[in-house]
């Protein structure tokens, strides 16, 4: 068990861009390998399931406690899919971190120890001319997610049309709280955010949404060197 090992794309120390623990420090464990291909992935180095490097749990587990943390982000690529990902949260526990893991929805495992399962489901935004749209949204895997598991459902936002289809997703999840629903801007560099932020910002006042920050955009590269 000790000599598990699995594909990490990278480690770093930042604050918590996006969601509802926005600003807290948070150690990031990106794991390699996504089975999508967003348009708008702002993280396409780590989709290879071979990029970066094969580490085992101790060593990964090294890297996070040098900073001590108190949160930690299992992010990806999309790191549901990883066959280790229950035995990385038990270690993580055993430290009394606090765990995130970011997931676009598609997989559902139980009995993780997941304090927040951070959702993005995906609309149309995400995959308009790509192949396999079926594989983006998955209303099953969505459904046992927020039911077995604390959750925040963040949804990516282009234009207007686009809440039609969060609606139409928070109507079939039912009896999901409004207050866990947050909506982002698109956005590929800070100047795109600012442009687009007022109007996510109407949408959230008209709706009863949340509005989530994107401070990684603000902020840029926040990633030490280790
Ligand atoms: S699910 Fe996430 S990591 Fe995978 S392609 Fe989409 S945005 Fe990128």
């Amino acid at each position: 068990m000790q000599n598990t090992e699995i594909q990490i794309s990278e480690i770093f120390y930042s604050i918590q861009g996006e969601g509802l623990l926005a600003g807290r420090a948070s150690v990031f464990i990106r794991l390699a390998g996504c089975p999508l291909r967003c348009n708008y992935c702002d993280t396409k180095y780590a989709l290879d399931a071979r990029a970066g490097t094969k580490m085992s749990i101790d060593e990964i587990m090294k890297k996070v406690m040098k900073h001590s943390p108190k949160y930690a982000v299992i992010t990806g690529g999309e790191p549901m899919i990883s066959p280790h990902i229950s035995l990385l949260c038990e270690k993580m526990k055993e430290n009394n971190i606090h765990i995130t893991i970011e997931t676009a929805g598609i997989k559902f495992v139980s009995g993780l120890a997941c304090d927040l399962m951070s959702i993005s489901p995906k609309t149309s935004n995400a995959c308009d001319g790509q192949q396999d749209k079926d594989k983006y949204l998955k209303i099953d895997q969505l459904k046992g997610l927020v039911g077995n598991y604390d959750y925040q459902l963040k949804f990516v936002i282009e234009k207007i049309e686009d809440v039609a289809e969060v609606h139409q997703i928070v109507d079939y999840l039912k009896d999901i709280d409004r207050s866990k629903v947050l909506l982002m801007p698109q956005a590929g560099d800070v100047s795109e955010y600012i442009k687009k932020s007022p109007l996510i910002v109407e949408l959230c006042k008209a709706n009863g949404f949340v509005f989530s920050p994107r401070l990684q955009l603000v902020f840029g590269e926040t990633r030490p060197a280790e």
